[in-house]
């Protein structure tokens, strides 16, 4: 069988003033495709036609999209006839002048290879899917970990379900709920409840008579956009089987709304400092305002800033967007002080930062350098990076747990991270991805929304849409 493999997947941070150009995004095509799944389904003739990702950041730029769609539509048009088109997408994509991005993008698909060839799509769980997405696609899965560990499985099942529509040439029907909260994605992690019971309903559900899979979003609330919001959608073989499974699961997360927090300690920046230089061992501090993962910008220079002023010692800050910055370290080379002006470039609400620093190390492509300035040592990188995994951390020939206290642009730690700190206290500082959403200034998002509106009631059967082929 032969099945088209496309998408862009993005994660789309409205509050950013950092638009997503052509050249932010990491384009594939063909064999570039490489992801190890794909290569798993051995009786499956891939069409790898492209897929792009991209650093979270702002709406991708209408021009970008449109080359990107425009490529997409023609490489499947080329490729048809076609048994099965496979979307590795996000969920949070905005485009400039268009809106939801997904929905635009597989409505375009749909219209072009019409309503018999199934459109399966992954998702992260960090999307807001809209009831125009779930309705121009045949499958829709997400991931059911949040820090994530199920990306592959998710990939997989997905084409799984995919490959069923083909085989048995049956499509299922689909029920789709918006749930009317917004939560930032350190508030909904799926290994601490009320997250962990949600989560598992889902495999209880996908185990019903008749239910192909159910899927339950978080959400992304850095996206000020109408679709912002939790949501749930099942597929099952009849709409009546999809609307219970997923009314129930959609009442149940309303009910615990008010339960879901932070499950880690949260302080300002001075006492996230404060706390870990009390400590004995090594503190994670995460600066969650500014959280490349998550739409930040990765340059503001303030939480450095205050552990000069607080004369902290042992510490790791990992680290700091800046190109010119990193460019002059690379030019003075290993063992050379330079005086830098950090940060304060993209996220213009704040100033650089004016350091006198030693070069320790720079990497082989030179895009990050290692500096020692009053007792701490920065990472700058020339790019917008988040220091998610330990090998980034041992390219640089850098040991967290060596230090008392390690500071990483980011809200939740990642899973390698989360695995081994002993001690994780989240700054709730200010940026782009600000975790405290009530200050955000949303206009476009669809009220009433907890937490922002408290007075109001919910009814998940009269939220429910459902959509059926025909099956
Ligand atoms: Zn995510």
């Amino acid at each position: 069988m032969k099945i088209a493999c496309c998408g862009i997947a993005h994660e789309t941070n409205t509050f950013t003033s950092l638009p997503t150009e052509l050249a932010d995004l990491n384009i594939r095509r063909g064999n570039e495709i490489n992801d190890p799944v794909l290569a798993e389904f051995k009786s499956v003739e891939w069409a790898r036609l492209l897929t792009a990702s991209a650093t979270p950041s702002g709406p991708i730029t209408h021009a970008a999209y449109e080359s990107l769609k425009n490529e997409i539509l023609t490489g499947l048009e080329a490729a048809l006839p076609l048994d099965g088109i496979y979307m590795p997408l996000h969920g949070a994509m905005e485009v400039t002048g268009i809106g939801d991005g997904e929905s635009d993008l597989v409505i375009a698909v749909r219209e072009l290879v019409g309503p018999d060839v199934p459109i399966a799509a992954s998702l992260d769980l960090h999307g807001n899917v809209v009831p125009e997405l779930c309705q121009a696609a045949d499958i829709l899965h997400a991931y059911r970990t949040a820090p994530h560990r199920d990306q592959d499985a998710t990939r997989r099942r997905t084409i799984e379900l995919l490959i069923r529509c083909i085989e048995t040439g049956r499509r299922p029907a689909s029920a789709h709920v918006r749930v009317p909260l917004l939560l930032p994605g350190e508030k909904a992690i799926t290994e601490v409840e009320p997250g962990k019971t949600l989560y598992q309903r889902l495999p209880e559900i996908d185990a019903r008579e008749g239910v192909w899979t159910a899927s339950l979003m978080c959400g992304f609330a850095w996206a000020d956009v109408p679709g912002a919001a939790m949501t749930v959608f099942v597929h099952a073989d009849d709409g009546e089987t999809a609307r219970a499974g997923a009314v129930e699961l959609a009442g149940e997360v309303w009910k615990q709304r008010e339960k879901f927090g932070f499950d880690v300690e949260t302080a300002d920046i001075e006492e996230s400092i404060r706390l870990a230089g009390e400590a004995n061992g090594c503190v994670f501090l995460t600066d969650s305002g500014d959280n490349t993962t998550a739409g930040g910008a990765g340059d503001i220079p303030l939480f450095l800033e205050h552990l000069i002023r607080a004369e902290s010692q042992n510490v790791l800050v990992a680290g700091i967007s800046d190109k010119a910055a990193v460019f002059q370290c690379v030019e003075a080379g290993c063992g050379t002080e330079v005086e830098l002006e950090l940060g304060g470039k993209l996220d213009t609400n704040f100033k650089p930062l004016k350091v006198k620093a030693v070069v320790e190390h720079v990497s082989r492509n030179g895009r990050e350098a290692v500096v020692l300035t009053e007792g701490i040592k920065l990472v700058i990188a020339a790019d917008r990076r988040g220091y998610t995994r330990l090998q980034q951390f041992k390219d640089l020939g850098l040991d967290p747990l060596a230090f008392s206290i390690v500071v990483i642009k980011l809200g939740y730690l990642f899973p390698e991270l989360r695995d081994i700190a002993p001690r994780h206290v989240m700054a709730l500082s200010p940026g782009f991805s600000n975790e405290v959403i009530e200050e955000l200034p949303y206009h476009s998002v669809q009220r009433p929304i907890y937490p922002l509106d408290r007075d109001f009631d919910f009814d998940a059967a009269g939220a429910c849409r459902v959509f059926s082929r025909g099956s």
